[in-house]
């Protein structure tokens, strides 16, 4: 089924300059790119997003380092895009990553790791809520689409 999902490209992306590889994995996958924009992340937005994180000892030190640079919030759309794109990406732990994975390829980190990926199709529906506006989504059909799925895949 198609499905959008959110990746945040975190502070140590942009600041390590990892920006444009990054996007280009998920590009040359196929994702389709509905949206995407440059936040500065605030503690209590973060707190929202990371609430499943709230009693743990690291809590404020992962929303510090979500605020120490600004992030680039993205829509991805596919087949499957919720599970594809966490496999892209990888495990939380950069260095128990596999190579070819996202986090495997640029991370040596627990939290230094990359990319914030949507984990089920549920976040990911409240995820993209929280960080875009309806209109900041857009709906364009890709030119390759025919090619990138069988008819049935969809
Ligand atoms: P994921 O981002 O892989 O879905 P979680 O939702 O469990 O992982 O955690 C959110 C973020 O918090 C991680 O991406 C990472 O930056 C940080 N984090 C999680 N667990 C740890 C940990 N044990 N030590 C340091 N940072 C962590």
């Amino acid at each position: 089924m198609l499905e959008k999902t959110l990746v945040i490209l975190k502070p140590c992306t942009l600041q390590r300059g990892l920006v444009g590889e990054i996007t280009r994995r998920f590009e040359r996958k196929g994702l389709r790119l509905a949206g995407m924009k440059m936040m500065h992340l605030m503690d209590e937005l973060l707190s929202e997003h990371y609430a499943h994180l709230s009693a743990k000892p690291f809590f404020q030190r992962v929303k510090d380092s979500m605020m120490a640079a600004p992030v680039i919030v993205c829509c991805y759309e596919g087949v499957d895009a919720v599970q594809t794109v966490r496999t892209l990406t990888g495990p939380t732990n950069g260095r128990l990553a596999a190579p070819g994975t996202i986090r495997g390829d640029y991370s040596m980190s627990f939290q230094e790791n990359i990319v914030h990926a949507s984990d089920s199709p549920e976040t990911a529906a409240i995820e993209l809520k929280r960080f875009f506006k309806p209109e900041e989504l857009f709906e364009y059909r890709q030119i390759a689409f025919d090619f990138l799925y069988a008819n049935d895949e969809y």
